[in-house]
């Protein structure tokens, strides 16, 4: 059952739209955007045995607009954007530029959540009823997602900035629902003696206490001890719990208040909007003993103004080199959080 504060809609060319909360409908005049044609398919790779998604339409994509051409932002006379609505709380739509579309080969889900009709800011400045909200509209879509025949693995994430190749400014995330589970999913809930390694973790760091940022709430951050990014933060909860809907609702919000404040304190660092990649890890749609909800942050500045690239080591040999001790990491960080 979809919540009550969920209204759907279909775009002519079949794309779903999901506006939560109050919404006014855009004007008459309406004209929805289309998706082009592309080819979308998935291709084994069998010597790395993985996936590689192939999304051969993504090259037209909108790039980052115009202010006033933005697709994110509410549709008024004579702009018409992804969302048919002239003011929305939140909203979801089917990506027109996705990496998998629902049908055969490719079989998966793309969704761009768009956090506020606000065009400024980020989820660094999301009001708190935004946040409440974002909490819950997330939560929706894992329900949803996980649901759907051949959807093994639904990953919430977000890339922020151009460095990451962001390319539309607009307060927003995205949502793959893939019909297999990703490689780093798969790694972290490989099976193993024992239990919850994601528990162990929390029990080792909460012990060390020099690398935990926040422990507040039944909500933990810290800097994890083998960071792959300078300033590499995850936020868990405390207790072991698979997926956001395993959480009450005052367990979100605490979830996504401790993700703010990490997002904030990122910004102050380097005194600029930090380029960052975050990345929610859940129970896969079948479950799993081993699935404990956390959401890992991978800022890519290692300096003001330096990037920390993904070069030979790290692209051809799978192996990370941080030169920064996470141990000071998280001392920088902490001085940084409200
Ligand atoms: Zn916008
Ligand atoms: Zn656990
Ligand atoms: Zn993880």
């Amino acid at each position: 059952m979809p919540p009550a504060d969920r209204t759907d809609l279909v775009q002519p060319d079949g794309r779903h739209v999901y506006l939560y909360g109050d919404f006014d409908p855009a004007p008459d005049g309406y004209q929805a955007p289309a998706m082009p044609n592309g080819v979308y398919q998935r291709r084994w790779n069998p010597l790395r045995r993985e996936w590689v998604l192939v999304a051969a339409s993504r090259q037209t994509r909108t790039f980052l607009p115009e202010r006033a051409d933005c697709p994110l932002c509410p549709s008024g006379p004579g702009h018409s954007s992804e969302i048919p609505a002239v003011r929305f709380e939140a909203a979801v739509f089917e990506n027109r530029f996705p990496a998998m579309v629902p049908w055969p080969p490719a079989g998966g889900s793309c969704e761009v959540v768009v956090y506020t009709d606000e065009h400024e800011g980020s989820f660094a400045t999301l009001p708190s009823a935004r946040l409440d909200r974002l909490a819950e509209v997330w939560t929706d879509r894992y329900r949803d997602l996980t649901a759907r025949r051949g959807i093994k693995y639904v990953y919430i994430f977000e890339n922020r900035g151009e460095q990451v190749g962001v390319t539309l400014h607009h307060p927003h995330g995205q949502i793959y629902a893939y019909p297999f589970i990703p490689p780093v999913a798969a790694t972290e809930l490989g099976r193993h003696a024992g239990g919850c390694r994601q528990c162990e973790l929390i029990r080792v760091e909460l012990q060390a206490r020099h690398r935990v940022l926040i422990n507040e709430g039944g909500i933990v951050a810290y800097v994890p001890e083998s960071a792959r990014w300078p300033y590499e933060v995850h936020v868990a909860t405390r207790a072991h719990r698979p997926a956001l809907p395993d959480l009450p609702p005052a367990g979100r919000r605490g979830l996504l208040a401790a993700m703010q404040r990490i997002t904030r304190a990122y910004d102050r660092l380097f005194d600029v909007p930090m380029p960052s990649m975050m990345a929610m890890h859940q129970s896969p749609a079948e479950g799993s003993a081993q699935a404990h909800l956390h959401v890992e942050f991978y800022p890519v500045l290692r300096d003001r103004g330096k990037l920390k690239y993904l070069a030979g080591s790290e692209s051809g040999a799978g192996v990370f080199i941080n030169d920064t001790l996470a141990e000071e990491s998280a001392e920088r960080l902490r001085a940084l959080l409200e």
